[in-house]
């Protein structure tokens, strides 16, 4: 995946295109090749990136001021864009912002984190004034959260062995399939499961993995992006 800064710089270079009609040919191989690297993520971030741009002039009267008063961190480039210490400002767009809340709060690769987290990996991309409380207000109307939530509390729950988790990836269950025959230097597959939204991953590994391993690969695949496991439970416990 590019880094954040490519993101952005190619972010910049498409609302100049939009805005001039001209295409430059080097930046559309740059494009092409880069939508080919990570499909899923991308496709929507250039979804986003277009309607910025066409609706880069409705803007708060706070933010106008503030321009205008060329407050410290808020920049207006030459294509009528605008950044905040470096995050590209969502103009006034309920569908916009909604949907740019939505992919990171409701994805498989969000998995449904709190208001304090959803806001934390929208800002590290964007921003507009009241992102915070316009988060808070849609991750406490999410029905998936309040649907956890109602099982969480409800005395009618049935008893379980192991204490239920209270959002994606909080739990997990690990376990090893294998010996396989050796595949690329693999011979073992680590199944991790999500225990509340039974999500499957899986991880060529070894029969041989060392703590170490183990831990390097939960913290890759696991803690990376969504935040701090609080419980793992190995299929082998008692
Ligand atoms: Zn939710």
């Amino acid at each position: 995946m590019p880094s954040k800064q490519n993101t952005k710089a190619n972010a910049l270079s498409r609302c100049h295109d939009l805005d001039t009609g001209e295409s430059d040919n080097e930046n559309e191989i740059l494009l092409k090749s880069e939508f080919i690297r990570s499909l899923d993520i991308q496709s929507k971030s250039i979804e986003f990136e277009t309607l910025i741009c066409q609706h880069s002039k409705n803007r708060e009267e706070r933010v106008e001021r503030a321009l205008r008063n060329k407050e410290e961190g808020l920049k207006e480039l030459e294509n009528g864009l605008i950044t905040f210490r470096e995050r590209v400002y969502i103009p006034i767009h309920a569908k916009l912002r909604e949907d740019i809340i939505r992919k990171n709060h409701d994805s498989t690769f969000a998995g449904h984190p709190g208001h304090y987290k959803t806001a934390e990996l929208i800002t590290r991309n964007y921003w507009w004034p009241r992102v915070q409380p316009d988060v808070r207000e849609y991750v406490n109307g999410c029905e998936t959260c309040q649907r956890v939530k109602t099982h969480r509390t409800s005395p009618a729950a049935p008893l379980h062995p192991h204490e239920a988790p209270s959002r994606p990836w909080e739990i997990i269950t690990l376990d090893l399939l294998g010996p396989l025959p050796m595949s690329n230097g693999y011979n073992t597959i680590l199944v991790i499961v999500d225990r509340l939204t039974k999500y499957v991953k899986f991880e060529a590994t070894h029969v041989e993995l060392t703590a170490e391993g183990f831990a390097k690969t939960l913290r890759d695949r696991i803690f990376h992006d969504r935040g701090l496991l609080r419980k793992i439970i190995h299929d082998h416990d008692p």
